[in-house]
């Protein structure tokens, strides 16, 4: 792929150029986002930093996402959940904290483009994850076949998840959505349904956790 990588950090710049080069990648590198800009066009994948000397990362990931479906991954030093799932929410297909093993990286950007640009299913599709079949319209989900009773709240965690794959739900949205209540006081609660959906389906991948992050669907391979 042509990758582009966004790094103002020479060092670390060079390290990931080889490292890149070395799995087959052409790389084109930017140290400014006013660069970035200019060569997105040229890319099939962008790996960003945050810390940028010119721009914020993330308002210049959402310039552009104006102009651009490129898929990117978001590198950075931030370990807050906050700015993770800024980034998320502004268009990034994936994140990485530094520092991170090269190994990681090449598993994350094979994950982002074979999952591809997906459009987004409505309120009443029918969203398959392996063997498990989730009916967002008739509120009904089954495993291989068989039916799994789930309670309403169960169902609404599940569907959320759903109708978005791929994309990390944080757990004060998920609060806030699910339970109508963003605060900590049902953050247990939260958990104990994440286990019961692992459970109830047996499929224990069907809901990712990111750690510190979220929640996504998962797969159940
Ligand atoms: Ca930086």
């Amino acid at each position: 792929m042509r990758v582009l990588l966004v790094e103002d950090d020479d060092r670390l710049a060079s390290a990931l150029v080889t490292a890149l080069a070395r799995h087959g990648h052409t790389v084109t590198r930017a140290g400014q986002a006013v660069d970035a800009l200019r060569l997105a066009g040229g890319a099939d994948f962008v790996l960003l930093d945050l810390g940028l000397p010119d721009m914020d990362g993330l308002d210049l990931l959402r310039r552009l996402r104006r102009v651009s479906a490129v898929p990117v991954i978001v590198v950075t030093a931030r370990t807050e959940e906050r700015d993770v799932l800024r980034g998320l929410r502004s268009g990034a297909d994936d994140y990485l904290v530094k520092p991170f093993r090269t190994a990681e990286l090449m598993a994350r950007m094979e994950a982002v483009v074979r999952r591809g640009t997906r459009p987004r299913p409505t309120r009443d599709d029918v969203v398959c994850v392996g063997d498990v079949r989730i009916d967002l319209g008739a509120r009904r989900v089954t495993v291989a076949g068989e039916p799994v009773t789930l309670t309403r709240r169960e169902f609404d965690l599940l569907a959320m998840l759903a109708r978005e794959p791929g994309v990390v739900r944080g757990r004060e949205e998920i609060l806030d959505e699910v339970w109508g209540d963003p605060l900590l006081s049902a953050s247990r609660s939260l958990d104990v349904h994440v286990a019961n959906l692992r459970a109830k389906t047996g499929r224990p991948g069907l809901v990712e956790t990111l750690r510190g992050t979220g929640y996504r669907l998962g797969s159940t391979a």
